[in-house]
């Protein structure tokens, strides 16, 4: 097959795609022979380019040591081709290179696009295989491409209107990294797998999910992309409304990709919508101020280079979802996203009902509820909140948490598999288990719309929280109002 990356030059391919590949290469999980073209605007010679590919491997990837012989023969795999996106010519360029290659490894025209550029490039790129013969294989074709994908309803449409033009949807693999998380990917497993949380994993039971995605880090260098986009478009629109159709979706008979995202799809349809008068009551959105994170003095969204000092942009958003279907009718679900917040954490808790007769035993003593709480990111756990006597404390029935740890498959010293090596995998074995299929990306948007609306004509306050916090203290207040509170804030 033909792995064909534009953007070959960039950021992400160095850092993620070019390790991923060949650590999947050392995994024995890519296919053989391949042919790997990479694209960029620039001029560089196939050893250059080489050259410029092993060195990010040995500066990013997860295995520590590596063997000259297997690199110099995973290395063999790589072309370059300069292409602007615009120009048809250079196309026609890439196409020559390509069946060159085919003839020469005597490949079967299975063509794979990999569309790792700014995205508005991502239709003309589209259009252009269509246009050039590129993507008229005897074989089959794959598109994947980056987020963002739209910056609104409307975008998203009209990008993925011309996508369909050159691409069917089983052919596209929209990348949500988040998807690719292995806690993410567990969470389906866990459901299916332990009757114990099977038959507890509903409105019965639960009494709210909340949903955290927080960062210590500001907006660093991406002021340009950021102050345009928001924690809205950047976190909320896509991975937070990802992480909450994995963790309410029902359980499909079969696990299979079309089975999951028609249960995902189902869970976006029942959201209810925020409408724009409702957007006061069940969105906060917050800018962080100037403050302190490990020690370390940072200034406010609004000093940092790049950024408008008169910027509305949210660098926080917090929200009350109401899903209504039979499942999880009357179950708050609260998400929250933000930069310079007191912790990097990606988590998800689940708060079961605490329906035990006596609330309090012994003295006047308040019991906790059951919590699972399931960590995505930094570390890889599943932990169970129960309540338990500590003889140590005279018997006192105290929360204890029971520990699954899911690092140990790290102990070969090779790491777990990052989440873009995982999702490259699936696009070779053309698996879009964990891809946005386009119709949750639409109904995503559609939720999302009348909030950015909101955000646009101002209708509901920009609250500021110092850097190094949990938010601002309305999004403790969206909690508090239906009698809880964010778990785990220390
Ligand atoms: P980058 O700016 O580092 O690289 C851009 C690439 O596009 C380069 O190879 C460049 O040569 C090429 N390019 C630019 N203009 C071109 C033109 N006219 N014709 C042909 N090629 C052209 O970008 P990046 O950070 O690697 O990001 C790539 C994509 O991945 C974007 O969609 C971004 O949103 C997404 N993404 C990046 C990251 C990250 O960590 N860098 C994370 C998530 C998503």
């Amino acid at each position: 097959m033909t792995f064909v990356l534009f953007g070959a030059t960039g950021d992400l391919a160095k850092r993620k795609i070019f390790p991923a590949l060949y650590n999947l290469y050392l995994d024995q999980k890519l296919p053989q022979p391949i042919s790997i073209i990479g694209l960029g605007r620039g001029t560089l010679t196939h050893n250059d380019f080489q050259e410029k590919v092993k060195e990010s491997i040995l500066t990013f990837s997860r295995r520590l040591e590596h063997d000259a012989g297997e690199m110099g023969d995973f290395l063999e795999a790589f072309r370059y081709n300069t292409l602007d996106v615009n120009n048809t010519e250079d196309y026609q360029k890439l196409l020559q290179l390509v069946k060159q290659r085919e003839a020469e490894l005597q490949i079967k025209e299975n063509r794979m696009f990999y569309l790792s550029v700014a995205p508005k490039f991502f239709d003309i790129i589209a259009l252009n295989i269509r246009d050039s013969g590129l993507g008229a294989t005897n074989g089959w074709k794959r598109l994947m491409i980056e987020k963002p994908f739209g910056r609104d309803l409307q975008t998203a449409r009209q990008l993925n209107k011309k996508l369909s033009s050159a691409f069917e949807e089983e052919e596209i693999f929209r990348i949500d990294h988040y998807l690719g998380k292995p806690m993410v990917q567990n969470l389906e497993a866990l459901e299916f797998a332990n009757p114990v949380l099977q038959s507890i994993w509903n409105r019965e039971h639960i009494a709210n999910v909340q949903i955290t995605a927080s960062e210590t880090v500001g907006v660093e260098t991406r002021a340009g992309y950021y102050d345009q986009a928001g924690a809205i478009r950047d976190m909320v629109q896509n991975h937070m409304l990802q992480m909450l159709m994995m963790t309410a979706m029902n359980l499909p008979k079969k696990i299979n990709a079309s089975e999951i995202r028609n249960e995902k799809r189902k869970v976006m349809e029942a959201l209810r919508p925020v409408t724009k008068e409702d957007v006061q009551t069940q969105i906060v959105r917050g800018q962080y101020l100037s403050g302190e994170i490990n020690g370390q003095k940072v200034p406010g969204y609004k000093d940092e280079p790049g950024v408008d000092p008169s910027s509305n942009t949210d660098t926080f958003v917090a929200a009350r979802i109401w899903i209504d279907n039979p499942f999880w009718s009357g179950v708050p679900f609260y998400i929250r996203t933000g930069k310079r917040m007191k912790e990097k954490s990606t988590r998800i808790v689940i708060e079961f009902k605490n329906s035990l007769d006596l609330h309090y035993i012994n003295d006047n003593q308040k019991v906790e509820p059951n919590l699972l709480i399931i960590e995505i990111s930094p570390g890889e756990n599943v932990s169970l909140q129960l309540n338990s006597k500590n003889p140590m404390n005279n018997g006192k029935i105290e929360p204890v948490r029971i520990n699954f740890s899911c690092e140990d498959s790290s102990r070969n010293g090779l790491g777990v598999p990052e989440a873009y090596e995982r999702l490259i995998y699936d696009f070779l074995i053309g698996n879009s288990t964990f891809f946005a299929h386009w119709k949750e990306v639409e109904l995503s948007w559609e939720w999302v719309q009348p909030i950015l609306d909101a955000f646009e004509e101002n209708l509901l306050p920009l609250h500021e929280y110092s850097s190094g916090t949990y938010g601002p203290d309305a999004a403790n207040t969206l909690l508090l109002e239906n009698g809880f509170k964010w778990w785990l804030d220390e």
